[in-house]
């Protein structure tokens, strides 16, 4: 006997029920281990998850992968990691925690405790590790609801000591190859952070749709030089029409830039001022105010041209213009591959700042032009900029608009929307500045001296040319070796391979990340790049017995000093911490443990590592990860050992509302794990992940989930609870249910064609789910099983109804009908673990009485049942009673009334159908004969019945699905016997009506009466 099941069964609380069972009876951890003897490995390796807040439905998506493969890969015997990883450094934590604290800057941070910026960063860096633990904790949890099996106890952080070594390892081989350079740049600026926000994270989601108010200003022209003087009025005052958005960077203006081969024309106004700017916009910009064109010459013309600035009195300009009196404020030529100059917006002549723009400051460097650096770290004026020093130009772009019209250098003032970025944590809007920070060279060659040794002519060739190729080339290289799912992930990678720019690595002014183990010597300007903790140890000449004992955070750290390889000075750490990519993307290295735990087998045992690396297979939400963990794990790989870190990624989009909006508190269409775990539940929730095409978007909410439910969920819950229902009944007899799972016992000499032909479905179904999840396709096995649990409810069990009826009179085949379900029940709940391992535990540990379904192995499947013909002959059949259904549908005549004969055509051979299969159409389709193609198919001999004949028997088949539903409403058990009175008009088929429905005593009376 199975476990009866109620009527109203709680799917939550069955979820609750199983968790509870998986860990207090240690079935993960037997699970974990399972295949701890096996000479087969998978490696599946974690994107770690931030640990900075609670879990989201959209990161079930990507663990639900997480989960799946480790999981099939474990009933097919792989020996495995289970690792999760926690991201942890960085930004994010530091500013939730500001948050936290109401701290503003950075100030107030190295002064927590007020007066010890020492004993402050401490506590800052205690409490940003003291978040990543509490949250770690948190998705701990959430993971364990998802069903989520994994070696909790040793999830790997990118805080701990082994990951920050590693990238000091990685760093050293950079710096070997004389990559590592600092730089001087205009970088992207988080003026709240106070930090440089790297290419890689200024994602497209941070761009924002803000107004701004821009302005045309005119900057007059100094020398007018013969070829662009104008004949009429010697004394009169031209003027460079020039567009910014960004009015706060105009005291940084150092030329103005024009397209060589544009119109330029000259416009008089109606004020009598006139302006230069390109002849295409002169309309947009200028509209009715123009007067007179007054000429039209070509870019080149006014190049060289030198112009008066509105901010010339100010002293760190006027500086600048002394030391640099030919390029200073002049029109220079552009180049349109740094700097393309637009004929659609602005004037064609282009404010360049130098200091304050990326392109500026690539065009500067190229024509030698000098910068005026105008703000600090907080976006602050600097010093020497008069009036507007030591105020916020972010803050207030009036300061600088007001100056501009007060003393007419503004032609007009406007708004303008435009897609401007802000910073990826803290939402602040950018501004860019010029700073020195640390990169990793793209395009550099290395070092001679890192040659390998190489002894015969073809291994020099070879070794030349590997050693000549920069660590672009070689990053390209890598990634082509890789398995991208989808294939665009390649193309898309390489994109961002070739465009990309030298690696930012440092981060200014920032506590919690990486400790760039950069030495860089404050006399003679050599730096170099520490290893590993004992190579620091080694060099150590002050403090290390102070940083004994701490992770190699700030402050501890930066207490050891070495001494100048150079000239002998006392050297310290640069103050700079490390981009937060860069823990991610060497874990592949420091995360490969033994058993997960103590030192990375890279470290001490390369053999052992080398049965884990590359991993197998790793899976993340592909926006952002191209520049981000795909990229830094290639980078970290390329530079260690010159090979893909992972052979295969399956990359999955982005996770909306069911709204097709992005999923936001304020709209009403975001769900949070815990709440949607709770409603939806979580096999629902995996189901519709597994389900879902992972190269588009997912539309995700609870009108979807009900869908789901409805069409999959319940269908198969329904099938298993009809099982177990009707095999209680008959006291269905497992004989040895360890044995059930090997299809060749109990299930030979099968007689009945759907037991066959279900058999063979599944039997097909087993196969093509392994192999759609060999090739990490979960879309295309789901929707497979959902194709077998829809026939094998809706064809199948409806079918096979009356051969499990209480009265039906082939007990064998009874019995075979149950042996059929039994053995398709226990091995579909097994190859369902991956997928949903809460109600596929339900359902095999009832069936098996077993310990857990996630122990079990793959089904053996024995191939003599598959039955490609008995298959193809089936779905013609189906196809001919839906084309039966669809006619009675026509002529208004239920399935209940029979008919005589159906006669159809179709446009296959129906020949090589066997006759069982035309029963079962006749069955289904309650007709007496079937012709088709003008032949008599079934049965043999025609059969004839009159009209009267068949209405009878109509009303009889009505009469009694009038029964079946009064006990149904009544609840009545299969088996329940009941005391029938029916009209005397049915008299004559009392017995056999009494059988069907399950009826003790039949009396004729006037109405249909039913007791029990
Ligand atoms: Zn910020
Ligand atoms: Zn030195």
């Amino acid at each position: 006997m199975f476990e009866p099941l109620e009527a109203n069964h709680n799917f939550i609380e069955m979820e609750h029920k199983w968790l509870k069972y998986w860990y207090e009876k240690g079935i993960v951890d037997k699970y974990l281990h399972k295949n701890d003897k096996s000479d087969k490995y998978f490696s599946f390796l974690d994107g770690p998850i931030t640990a900075n807040n609670p879990m989201g439905v959209h990161h079930a998506w990507g663990r639900t992968y997480k989960d799946l493969w480790p999981k099939f890969y474990n009933l097919l015997g792989f020996k495995q990691r289970f690792q999760n990883g926690f991201d942890c450094q960085g930004l994010w934590v530091e500013v939730e925690v500001e948050k936290e604290l109401g701290l503003k800057s950075k100030k107030d941070i190295e002064n927590l405790v007020p007066g010890d910026r020492f004993a402050s960063i401490a506590k800052f860096v205690d409490l940003c590790k003291n978040r990543v633990y509490r949250f770690s904790k948190i998705q701990t949890e959430q993971s364990k609801r998802l069903g989520y099996f994994a070696d909790w106890e040793h999830s790997y952080y990118t805080m701990s000591d082994e990951n920050n070594y590693m990238i000091w390892t990685f760093l050293k081989k950079c710096y070997e190859n004389g990559w590592i350079y600092k730089g001087q740049e205009s970088v992207p600026w988080c003026p709240r952070c106070q930090t440089a926000i790297s290419q890689h994270e200024m994602l497209t989601e941070d761009y924002k749709e803000v107004v701004h108010e821009a302005v045309y200003m005119k900057f007059k022209l100094k020398t007018q030089r013969s070829n662009v003087k104008t004949k009429e009025k010697n004394k009169q005052v031209d003027y460079l029409l020039v567009w910014t958005t960004t009015p706060w960077t105009i005291p940084a203006n150092i030329a103005v830039a024009l397209d060589e081969d544009f119109d330029y024309s000259l416009v008089e106004v109606k004020s009598g001022e006139r302006y230069w700017l390109a002849t295409n916009l002169v309309k947009n910009v200028l509209g009715d105010d123009v007067k007179k064109i007054v000429k039209t010459v070509k870019g080149k013309e006014l190049v060289g041209l030198h112009y008066e600035g509105p901010f010339d009195h100010l002293p760190a300009v006027s500086k600048v213009a002394k030391e640099y009196p030919h390029n200073f404020h002049t029109v220079f030529a552009t180049d349109e591959k740094i700097l393309p100059i637009s004929l659609e917006e602005g004037t064609g002549l282009v404010h360049t700042a130098v200091s304050a723009g990326t392109e500026d400051y690539k065009l500067g460097k190229k024509l030698g032009l000098p910068m005026i650096p105008v703000i600090d770290d907080e976006a602050n004026y600097l010093d020497g900029l008069g009036e507007f020093s030591f105020k916020n130009a972010k803050k207030h772009p009036r300061l600088i608009l007001d100056y501009m019209e007060k003393n007419g250098f503004a032609y007009k003032i406007h708004n303008y929307k435009h897609r401007y970025p802000a910073c990826w944590r803290c939402k602040t809007e950018l501004v860019w500045k010029v700073a020195e920070e640390w990169y990793i060279a793209m395009d550099k060659s290395p070092l001679r001296s890192q040659k390998s040794k190489v002894k015969s002519q073809n291994q020099v060739r070879l070794g030349q040319k590997l050693n000549t190729r920069t660590l672009r080339e070689r990053m390209i290289e890598v990634a082509k070796k890789i398995k991208w799912m989808p294939e665009f992930g390649l193309d898309r990678e390489l994109d961002w391979l070739k465009n990309m720019h030298d690696w930012l690595i440092s981060k200014k002014n920032r506590y919690w990340g990486l400790s760039l183990p950069i030495y860089e010597c404050q006399k003679c300007g050599h730096f170099t790049v520490i290893g590993s903790k004992e190579e620091l140890k080694e060099k150590a000449v002050l403090g290390w017995e102070k940083f004994e004992g701490h992770s190699p955070h700030k402050p501890y750290i930066d207490e050891v000093k070495i001494k100048c390889e150079k000239c002998g000075e006392i050297v310290s750490r640069i103050d700079d911490v490390g981009n937060p990519w860069l823990d991610a993307g060497i874990v592949p290295y420091s995360t490969i443990k033994e058993n997960n735990q103590g030192e990375p087998l890279y470290k001490i045992d390369k053999k052992k590592w080398r049965r884990w690396f590359p991993a197998d297979f790793i899976t993340e939400s592909f926006p952002g990860q191209f520049k981000n963990w795909f990229y830094a794990l290639i980078a970290a790989s390329t530079v260690m050992e010159n090979e893909p870190p992972f052979k295969r990624v399956l990359g999955y989009g982005t996770l909306l509302g069911e709204d097709g909006r992005p999923m936001h508190k304020s709209w009403g269409n975001a769900i949070e794990f815990n709440e949607g775990a709770d409603k939806i539940g979580v096999d629902v929730m995996r189901w519709m992940y597994a389900r879902q095409n992972p190269s588009e978007n997912m539309l995700f909410g609870y009108k979807k989930a009900d869908e789901v439910r409805r069409q999959f969920y319940l269908m198969l819950w329904n099938i298993y609870k009809f099982f177990v229902e009707y095999a209680n009944l008959d006291k269905f007899q497992i004989l040895n249910s360890k044995s059930q799972r090997n299809s060749k016992l109990q299930i030979s000499n099968l007689s009945n064609i759907l037991d066959k032909w279900i058999l063979s479905r599944f039997t097909w179904l087993v196969e093509f789910v392994e192999k759609s999840l060999k090739n990490f396709d979960a879309r295309s096995a789901a929707l497979e099983i959902e194709r077998f649990v829809s026939d094998l409810s809706t064809w199948y069990i409806r079918r096979s109804r009356d051969r499990v009826w209480v009265n039906s009179d082939d007990i064998n085949d009874k019995q075979a009908f149950y042996k059929t379900m039994y053995f398709i029940l226990v091995n579909l709940s097994i190859i369902l673990s991956p997928f949903i391992p809460f109600i596929s535990e339900e359902m095999y540990k009832n069936l098996t009485g077993n310990e857990s379904v996630h122990l079990e192995s793959w089904p053996i499947i024995d191939e003599s049942l598959y039955d490609k013909k008995l298959e193809e002959e089936m779905q013609v059949a189906r196809k001919v009673v839906e084309a039966g259904h669809a006619k009675r549908k026509e002529i208004k005549i239920k399935v209940r009334m029979p008919l005589l004969k159906l006669n159809v055509e179709v446009d296959y051979n129906p020949d090589f159908i066997r006759k069982e299969i035309w029963a079962i159409v006749l069955d289904e389709l309650n007709i007496k004969n079937i012709v088709v193609n003008n032949k008599l198919r079934y049965p043999e001999k025609e059969i004839a019945l009159t009209d009267e004949e068949l209405k009878k028997e109509g009303e009889i088949r009505d009469l009694i699905r009038q029964i079946q539903n009064k006990r149904k409403e009544m609840g009545l058990k299969p088996n329940q016997f009941i005391r029938l009175t029916i009209p005397k008009k049915f008299s004559e088929k009392k017995e056999e009506i009494a059988r069907k429905v399950v009826a003790k005593e039949v009396i004729i009376g006037k109405n249909l009466f039913i007791e029990i």
